[in-house]
């Protein structure tokens, strides 16, 4: 509590260099938009600038995916600042790299954010993805809805990767709201996809004709 306080009331500094004054500074902010990453998001093969290579289409029912880079250097700082020091100004920072990242997507698309586990937002105070979501559908000029509950609440990262594999279908039951018919699907980070293709797999069976799909960072295999 007195942490967030304080947190309010002490001077900005950039999560990339300590810089004073700003939350991200110019050159970092330039270090992550002027890195192209042209790798696979799903598997991390390279394949230009399509998001996802060829083995990878079709397996999850997205039209295409992008990231803002890999989760290293100052992009790894941004989101571990934001989402470990509850640094909620980082939102509206993290939104704007996004609308940097992604092209333009069709007006009639609805912002779906993949909903924080009860742990995340117990301990963060807030959902860390609502934040983000809110301030990238205000800049873009695009409606937000909720279609999706968390049902598997326990934080995945704790897990092994065959076990979330194994997990599949099974994180996300439909919230009752309408399920939009063109959907972009954003997340924080992407480490084996099944969170994503969980989300999107319910949503596809559920009525959207047309799914994007958009993460902050890819985890690096090798991390
Ligand atoms: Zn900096
Ligand atoms: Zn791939």
């Amino acid at each position: 509590m007195f942490d967030g306080l304080l947190a309010q009331f002490a001077p900005h500094s950039c999560s990339g260099c300590g810089f004073l004054g700003t939350i991200l500074c110019y050159s970092c902010k330039n270090n992550i938009t002027s890195e192209i990453w042209a790798n696979c998001v799903l598997c991390e093969r390279p394949c230009g600038q399509s998001g996802m290579c060829r083995k990878c289409v079709g397996t999850v029912p997205l039209e295409q995916i992008w990231a803002i880079g890999q989760r290293r250097g100052e992009l790894e700082k941004l989101i571990d600042e934001y989402k470990f020091s509850s640094k909620r100004e980082t939102a509206s920072v993290i939104a704007e790299l996004l609308h940097y990242r992604l092209p333009v997507i069709p007006s009639d698309t609805v912002i779906v954010g993949i909903p924080a586990s009860s742990h995340a937002k117990r301990v963060r105070g807030f959902d860390h993805m609502e934040l983000i979501v809110k301030s990238f559908a205000q800049i873009r000029n695009l409606t937000i809805a909720n279609p999706l509950v968390r049902i598997f609440d326990q934080e995945l990262h704790t897990m092994g990767r065959k076990q979330r594999i194994a997990l599949k279908n099974e994180l996300f039951a439909l919230s009752g709201r309408v399920v939009p018919s063109k959907i972009l699907l954003v997340d924080d980070i992407l480490t084996t996809g099944t969170t994503m293709s969980s989300a999107a797999n319910l949503l596809r069976n559920s009525g959207a004709s047309c799914i994007y799909g958009a993460v902050v960072a890819r985890q690096p295999f090798d991390k």
